[in-house]
């Protein structure tokens, strides 16, 4: 008899953009003439960089000629070329070393978050923010780190941190002991950011505690305030103290190419239960090799062409289409008297709702009277009740258009 893991059975069912979806369509076969307006789902919509392309369409010929071709990546860390760029591209340039051996290319952020809790104990305490991205704490409960999940969707053995206006969508530090510690930061959903002095306070919250932060910086790219950092190893002690993963998804508009990293560095250890340091980044070095093969040539010669000075001032241009028009949203909302958060260095407007509604019925609101879709904030845990999240990733003529329904809100 095959025994199914009956973690998978606390799952909460993944309703946000199915039921978001199931409404859209409700409304458009109830109004077929009416175009409805998506600032919904956190997809890009700008085709790939020019420079990305040739380079990508280079790397296909290479493939079909035997002198050129490629099989297996050595590894599947990455090719040293794209290691090499993303170094000096990415750390170097903002004064911080990394070593080829702590970068691993993979092809997706989102499967990197879910699959580093991998390499870590099953007994470790897990610390999310609320609202969150739901991988961080789907792939826990998958792995039964948790309990089970109360009436408000949080699981038990979870430390949640919320995040309202009241704290800028920046945690607390926790009370309770944690050892495992994710932040996102230009957040999804809230648009927040963490300074250097905030990171900093988490960093050395890690290290007193021998926790470990996994560090999402997927919207690194977004940020335009000169002194927010970047990368967490921006601080003092953050290489003894976490785990950076990055995109090219959002920053380079690869949600369909595929091609991420994970810094993992050599100085950070967790502990065997009897109090003995290991190393981290041989394991996930392990855990890579094992499980995974690289990603392919084509979209890592791709994502190596982001870093030419033609891909950097294209992919630039691409960033300042999605951040138009969020300053569009907050100023527009702004002046219908919204309260908007976000939206500055990040591609995400957090609003809250109006006239104390809940997020659903807001959802409902603005599709009924706008014909525009956002996500209800309440989707990404209980703190999000009462807020609203509007996506900067549309077309232009389409954000435009948006704005103008939403007076009729
Ligand atoms: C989009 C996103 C990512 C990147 O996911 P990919 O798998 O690389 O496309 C990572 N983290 C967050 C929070 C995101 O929103």
């Amino acid at each position: 008899m095959a025994i199914i893991n009956e973690n998978f059975l606390k799952l909460q069912a993944g309703y946000l953009f199915p039921e978001i979806g199931r409404r859209r369509r409700d409304f458009e076969a109830k109004n077929p003439r009416v175009k409805v307006i998506s600032l919904g789902i956190g997809d890009v919509t700008q085709p790939l960089a020019a420079a990305v392309v040739e380079a990508m369409k280079k790397a296909v010929g290479e493939m079909g000629r035997i002198d050129t071709f490629r099989g297996y990546d050595d590894g599947g860390v990455g090719y040293e070329f794209l290691r090499k760029a993303i170094i000096e591209n990415d750390f170097e340039s903002r004064g911080v070393r990394v070593e080829p051996d702590e970068v691993f290319v993979s092809d997706g952020g989102k499967c990197d978050t879910g699959n580093i809790q991998e390499i870590f104990g099953r007994d470790n305490i897990i610390a999310v923010t609320d609202p969150v991205y739901p991988v961080y704490v789907d792939s826990n409960v998958m792995a039964g780190r948790t309990g089970a999940a109360d009436k408000k969707g949080r699981y038990e053995r979870i430390v949640y941190m919320p995040c309202t206006a009241e704290n800028d969508f920046v945690p607390e530090l926790p009370r309770e002991p944690v050892d495992i510690i994710y932040l996102c930061f230009p957040n999804n959903p809230t648009g927040a950011v963490a300074s250097k002095e905030i990171l900093a306070k988490w960093v050395d919250f890690a290290r007193d505690n021998k926790a470990i932060i996994l560090f999402d910086a997927a919207y690194e790219a977004f940020i335009s305030d000169a002194d927010i950092p970047h990368s967490i190893y921006e601080i003092d002690g953050a290489k003894e103290a976490a785990i950076e993963f990055r995109s090219f998804s959002k920053t380079a508009g690869f949600t369909g190419v595929r091609c991420a990293f994970t810094v993992v560095p050599k100085q950070l250890k967790a502990h065997t239960k009897d109090g003995r340091a290991v190393e981290v980044n041989p394991l996930w070095h392990r855990r890579h090799g094992t499980k995974f093969t690289g990603a392919s040539y084509i979209s890592q010669a791709g994502a190596a062409a982001v870093y030419t000075s033609e891909g950097k001032k294209q992919c630039r241009q691409i960033i300042e289409i999605y951040m138009n028009n969020a300053a569009l949203i907050c100023e527009s909302l702004g002046k219908l008297g919204y309260k908007v958060y976000g939206g500055v260095n990040a591609p995400y407007v957090w609003m809250k709702t109006p006239d104390g509604l809940g997020s659903w019925d807001f959802f409902d609101r603005l599709l009924q009277k706008a014909n525009v879709v956002g996500t209800p904030g309440a989707g990404f845990g209980p703190a999000g009740e009462g807020y609203f999240r509007l996506t900067a990733f549309a077309k232009p003529d389409d954000v435009k258009e948006a704005m103008e329904r939403f007076a009729a809100v």
